[in-house]
């Protein structure tokens, strides 16, 4: 009786002691970003290159870490990520974006914030500078949670977002590649989009997506990237989750939301649930992609199904870490 108790004292001291550890690791703040996922290998990427886009997903990591660091809001954190990203032509969002079959840049953007399940989108916009900024306004000044086209681009201009030329968003690695598309109709390298998740010192969640879509995809098309439970997610309850790779897939699987579900429901850790979303359900059907997510201990996932993905990370406790290969 002593000797099961004197056990049991032990086993109770040992679970102290990690519920400890788990309490004392949950990191300040996390901030996750993607810049795509699709046929990116050692192979066909040149060190310069490489270098490119490694500079530009560290600067976009310390835009948002600047916020996150302050005790900013997990919003403002994705929004200042994003951003980077968005001004860069090496990313398929904001300047950079793919053209569609008619030759012309058709983007959507999505955020989430995981206080409140509040969101905003934006599709098929042809003038906003940075989509995500279009995003924040519908979230933040309509009552909607999804506005395309000029109806999304007047909500941005009355709000002091910046509008351009359509020429803004031309370049020419992107024009040369639909080029090559449209003689070809080919699938290669498609994918590009950018997302960005947070979870700031206030433990809240926060998501956002932005992209230029598939190359020579139809006039019109909208991907999974501006729907929410598609290819963005947050809620403070389980995680925020920002995807990339075949959107109609993600779509059709409700990918984000499906990962934020599995926790709910069935009490899944966020990596299996990633797993069981990304490297199962959607790896048998032919959905390539990904996704980057963080939940509400600071636990991050960076899964994908196809050869690589551009993504990095950084919290309270770490320096930026930035990835582009399977590892
Ligand atoms: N998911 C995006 C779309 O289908 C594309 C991408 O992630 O590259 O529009």
């Amino acid at each position: 009786m002593s000797r099961n108790l004197l056990l049991l004292t032990i086993m109770v001291f040992i679970l102290f002691l990690q519920t400890g550890r788990a309490q004392e690791q949950k990191p300040a703040y996390v901030l996750v970003i993607h810049g795509g996922a699709g046929v990116i290998t050692k192979k066909n990427m040149t060190p310069e290159k490489e270098k490119q886009y490694t500079v530009r997903l560290n600067e976009a990591l310390k835009a948002g870490e600047k916020v996150l660091k302050k005790g900013g809001s997990g919003i403002d954190a994705v929004t200042a990520a994003i951003m980077v990203m968005e001004n860069s032509p090496l990313f398929n969002a904001g300047k950079g974006a793919v053209f569609t079959a008619e030759g012309t840049n058709e983007m959507d953007a999505s955020i989430m914030d995981g206080r409140d399940l509040n969101a905003g989108a934006v599709a098929s916009v042809r003038h906003i500078k940075n989509p995500i900024l279009g995003a924040r306004a519908v979230m933040e000044h309509t009552p909607h949670v999804l506005i395309i086209g000029e109806g999304a681009e007047e909500v941005a201009a009355t709000n002091g977002v910046e509008l351009v030329d359509t020429s803004y968003f031309f370049t020419q690695k992107r024009w040369d590649y639909y080029q090559k598309v449209k003689k070809e109709k080919e699938e290669a390298e498609k994918h590009g989009t950018v997302g960005a998740v947070a979870l700031d010192m206030h433990g809240n969640l926060a998501a956002a997506t932005s992209t230029g879509g598939m190359t020579y995809k139809m006039k019109g098309r909208v991907g999974d990237s501006p729907i929410i439970g598609a290819g963005t997610y947050a809620d403070n309850n389980t995680c925020a989750v920002s995807a990339t790779g075949h959107g109609e897939y993600f779509m059709r699987y409700v990918v984000t939301y499906d990962i934020t579900a599995l926790m709910k429901y069935k009490g899944y850790t966020l990596q299996q649930a990633a797993d069981e979303v990304i490297m199962h359900k959607l790896k048998d059907v032919g959905g390539d992609g990904g996704i980057i997510a963080v939940d509400k201990d600071g636990n991050v996932s960076m899964t994908f199904n196809t050869p690589g993905m551009f993504r990095g990370y950084v919290t309270s406790e770490s320096k930026p870490e930035v990835r582009i290969y399977k590892d």
